[in-house]
C-alpha cells in the first residue's frame, strides 16, 4: 500500500461518480453520511420530523423503507416536503421500487437477488433510467441467493461479493451504470474483507457500513473499527453507521468517523474525561454544546473541561472553550482567557463566541478566494 506523505490514510480509490439527487457520490466528492428513518413511512408527520432532525444533524442522504402501498403513499408525500436526497429501500416487490421512483425517489436500494426475475429487475432499472435516479445494489448476509449460500455454507465475504457481482452483471447487461454497491456483513472484520474484495473488482462507488451493528456504544465502536480501516485504505464513498433506536446518533457517529480521519470539516467538541477535580457536569455540558453546534460547518475545536486546574491548558488549545469552576466557568477564546461567566450562562456565552469565530472564518475564506 502506498501511503501519502504526512498522512496515515491511503489515497482514495478511484470510483465513478453518480448522483443521488443533489448529492454526488463517488469520484472526488467528499464521503457522504447516510441514515435511515425508523418511523412508519405512512406516518408523514413523524417521518418528516425525523428526516428534518437527520438533516439538522448533517445527514447528506436519507433512506426510507417502503414495504407496502401505504408506505409508498407516505413516501410520495414525504418527497413533496423534503429536498434532501431520498432513497427508497425496497425488498421483494419491484412495483414498490417503480412506484417510489415515480414518486420522485432520488435512488432506490434493492437487492436484485430478492426482487425476483430479471424481468422485474429490468422494470426497476428502466424506471430509474427514465427518472435519472440511481440504484444501490445492497447485498447483506441475510438476503443471499440460495445457490450462493449453499455453495459457501454461510454468508462469507466471498459469498457476499459473488452475489453482488452477479447483480451488477445483470444490471449492466441492461445498460445501466448509475450504481453504488454495498456488501455489509454483521461482523466488522468480515465487512472489511468483503469491501476489500469488492473494491478490487469494480469502480462503482461503495456504500460502506456494518449491518445490524447494534446499540449506540457497541454499534458505533464496531462500525468505527471497520469503517476506519476501510476509509484509511481509501475504500468507501458514502457510509452509514447502523444503530438501534433514534437514527440521529448514526449521523453524529458517521461525521465523527470522517472527522477523525481528517475527511470532513465542521466543529469538533473535545471534553475532558473528568476526575475528582471536576467542578461541573462535563458530560451534560458537552452534550448540550454538541447539540447546539449541529448545522454549523465551520472547522472549529470547541472544548468543555471540568476544572480550572488542567482545564485551562486544554481549553487554550481549542478555538473556544469553557473550563468549570465553583459555580462559574472560565471562557477561553483563541488561546486566551476571555472572562468568567456564571455556570448557567456558560453555554450561551460559548455559543456567542462560536458564532463570532464562524463569521471571522467565513470572512477569511472570502479574502482567500
Ligand atoms: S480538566 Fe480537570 S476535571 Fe477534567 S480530567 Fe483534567 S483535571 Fe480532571
Amino acid at each position: 500500500m502506498t501511503l501519502r506523505a504526512g498522512s496515515v490514510t491511503a489515497p482514495r480509490r478511484p470510483t465513478r461518480s453518480i448522483q443521488v439527487g443533489r448529492a454526488a457520490v463517488g469520484g472526488q466528492s467528499p464521503v457522504s453520511v447516510q441514515s435511515m428513518t425508523n418511523t412508519l413511512t405512512a406516518d408523514l408527520d413523524r417521518t418528516l420530523a425525523q428526516v428534518r432532525a437527520l438533516a439538522q444533524a448533517g445527514c447528506d442522504i436519507v433512506r426510507v423503507s417502503v414495504p407496502d402501498t401505504n408506505s409508498l403513499e407516505g413516501f410520495a408525500r414525504l418527497r413533496e416536503n423534503i429536498g434532501l436526497p431520498l432513497v427508497a429501500d425496497i425488498h421483494f416487490d419491484y412495483r414498490l421500487a417503480v412506484g417510489a421512483l415515480d414518486a420522485g425517489a432520488d435512488g432506490v436500494r434493492i437487492n436484485p437477488g430478492n426482487i425476483g426475475s430479471a424481468k422485474k429487475v429490468e422494470e426497476v432499472v428502466r424506471a430509474a433510467a427514465d427518472k435519472g435516479a440511481s440504484i444501490r445494489i445492497g447485498v447483506n448476509a441475510g438476503s443471499l441467493e440460495r445457490d450462493i449460500l449453499e455453495s459457501h455454507g454461510h454468508p462469507t465475504p466471498v459469498a457476499l461479493v459473488e452475489s453482488c457481482l452477479r447483480s451488477v452483471d445483470l444490471v449492466e447487461r441492461m445498460g445501466f451504470n448509475e450504481l453504488k454497491l454495498s456488501v455489509k456483513a454483521s461482523g466488522p472484520m468480515e465487512t472489511v474483507e468483503a469491501y476489500r474484495l469488492l473494491s478490487e473488482e469494480v469502480d462503482y462507488p461503495l456504500h460502506i457500513g456494518v449491518t445490524e451493528a447494534g446499540t449506540v456504544l457497541g454499534g458505533s465502536v464496531r462500525t468505527s473499527v471497520a469503517l476506519g480501516i476501510l476509509l484509511s485504505e481509501g475504500i468507501g464513498d458514502t457510509l452509514r453507521v447502523s444503530l438501534s433506536g433514534d437514527p440521529v446518533p448514526e449521523v453524529r457517529a458517521g461525521i465523527e468517523i470522517l472527522q477523525s480521519l481528517g475527511m470532513r470539516g465542521g466543529p469538533r467538541v473535545v471534553a475532558c474525561p473528568t476526575c475528582a477535580r471536576s467542578e461541573v457536569d462535563v458530560a451534560a455540558l458537552a452534550a448540550e454544546v454538541e447539540k447546539r453546534l449541529e448545522g454549523i460547518s465551520t472547522p472549529l475545536k470547541v472544548a468543555v473541561m471540568g476544572c480550572p486546574v488542567n482545564g485551562p491548558g486544554e481549553a487554550r488549545e481549542s478555538d473556544a472553550g469553557i473550563a468549570g469552576g465553583k459555580g462559574i466557568a472560565i471562557l477561553f477564546v483563541e488561546g486566551h482567557v476571555k472572562r468568567k461567566v456564571g455556570l448557567d450562562e456558560a453555554v450561551d456565552a460559548l455559543m456567542d463566541e462560536v458564532r463570532r469565530l464562524e463569521q471571522k472564518w467565513t470572512r477569511a475564506q472570502g479574502v482567500e478566494k
